[in-house]
């Protein structure tokens, strides 16, 4: 399996965590967690953070970004009762994440965090704040609630992490994401943390940042080298049949399926629920938050072993151990294709990731392509009962042999 683009040739002597300098109480919470090496986006975000330097981190999520950042500042904070590290998140999902990572890699240092996300009370938040955290960590839109209720001041803020940029600027946080930065005080550290780099984040960066160290993992708008990804071209009316076919066939440990509305997630959520035995449920934007946490643990647990979601739903997650993804769509957004692709392949495991495509799509998928600066292979199922489509007369790829996963069934996290 190919390990990821400059880690040999940029690392001659095999890099540590120790050696990177790291305080005593952070390598320790790094030994609970079992963490053996530090990932190539951790190799140089670390020292950069270490050495005060802002930093513009263009990575997929899956690389241990998280750690990069919070690692380094864990390192080098001063526990205290005022806000002093502000990490932004676009969803509460994301942002809950960055909570339990903050917990599990802050758990011997004495740093207190705010978890602030809109959608719930604010009873619990105003009492973290009380109690003085020192981490805030918050979707943009309740964080600025807060701070117009003169619950919380960015008066005392030292860092600044934005987090998964590209997301927030699709959801259209970006003027909240510039108040925000424009409340905390200018000498401050900077990180910013995206993707894919489109105009108005190297604008906002150019902006928010002071001659950032430039972190690039692989080749940018690349997706994960350990994803083997095809399409599997039918006609649109073959399309739940093709996904039950691929779903029957293919031997997996989880699958995360994505639609690109609600009505198809739930559509496909009871054909799959009726049609076969598999485990299914469910994340999209009107499902109450109690149930899509409910459905996230469920399937993290293995007690699910297929989740269907749109992309708003899943934009952030951490769900890692992902053997498959199956887009139902292909999406129109080519930056959401890195991003849902991206569920596999974390951590360096292997995933696979199935497309299908029909022929009102072949738009998206040349974007995608473009995109991703390679053609996608097309596929086609041995035996399958194929209605014509003119995308069949491309020259397809003979069909695979149904692979053994060789990992054992595990809970996933
Ligand atoms: P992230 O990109 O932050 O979403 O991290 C993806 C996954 O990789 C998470 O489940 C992390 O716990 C895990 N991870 C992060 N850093 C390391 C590391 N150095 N070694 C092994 N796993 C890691």
């Amino acid at each position: 399996m190919s390990s990821h683009p400059g880690e040999e040739l940029n690392s001659p002597e095999p890099v540590t965590f120790e050696s990177l300098r790291l305080s005593e109480r952070v390598l320790a919470a790094i030994r609970v967690l079992g963490y053996e090496k530090p990932t190539p986006i951790q190799q140089q975000s670390i020292p950069a953070v270490l050495s005060g330097r802002d930093v513009i981190g263009a990575s997929q999520t899956g690389t241990g970004k998280t750690a990069a950042f919070l690692l380094p500042i864990l390192s080098r904070i001063e526990p205290c009762k005022t806000p002093s590290v502000l990490i932004l998140e676009p969803t509460r999902e994301l942002a809950s994440q960055v909570f339990d990572a903050f917990r599990a890699m802050g758990k011997f240092t004495h740093n207190r965090a705010a978890l602030l996300y809109g959608g719930v009370g604010y009873q619990d938040q105003l009492e973290a704040l009380q109690k003085g955290a020192n981490f805030i960590i918050a979707t943009p839109g309740r964080l600025l609630d807060l701070i117009e209720r003169r619950s919380l001041s960015l008066k005392s803020i030292g860092y600044v992490v934005l987090d998964e940029t590209d997301r927030m600027l699709d959801m259209g946080f970006l003027p909240d994401v510039r108040r925000i930065v424009e409340m905390c005080p200018r000498e401050r550290q900077t990180l910013l943390f995206s993707a894919t780099m489109p105009p108005e984040i190297s604008g906002l960066a150019g902006w928010a940042l002071r001659d950032p160290v430039q972190i690039e993992i692989g080749a940018r708008r690349s997706v994960a080298e350990t994803i083997n990804h095809a399409f599997y071209p039918v006609s649109i009316d073959q399309r739940d049949d093709l996904v039950l076919e691929l779903l029957r066939r293919t031997d997996f440990a989880s699958v995360m399926l994505f639609t690109r509305t609600k009505r198809e997630a739930d559509e496909l959520f009871e054909i799959i629920t009726r049609q076969t035995d598999h485990r299914v449920t469910v994340l999209h934007s009107d499902i109450p938050q109690n149930k899509r946490e409910r459905a996230l643990r469920g399937f993290r647990e293995g007690e699910y072993d297929v989740i269907i979601a749109t992309d708003i739903a899943a934009r952030g997650l951490d769900i890692s151990g992902v053997s498959h993804v199956i887009n139902y769509r292909v999406p129109e957004n080519p930056e959401d294709y890195v991003h849902r692709i991206g569920r596999t392949g974390r951590a360096e495991k292997e995933g696979d990731a199935f497309t299908i495509l029909s022929a009102d799509e072949l738009e998206f998928a040349q974007a995608v392509e473009r995109m991703i600066g390679r053609q996608v292979e097309r596929r086609r199922l041995e035996d399958f009962d194929y209605v014509y489509t003119a995308l069949l007369d491309d020259n397809l790829a003979p069909p695979r042999v149904k692979r053994k996963s060789s990992a054992p069934r595990r809970k996933r996290r």
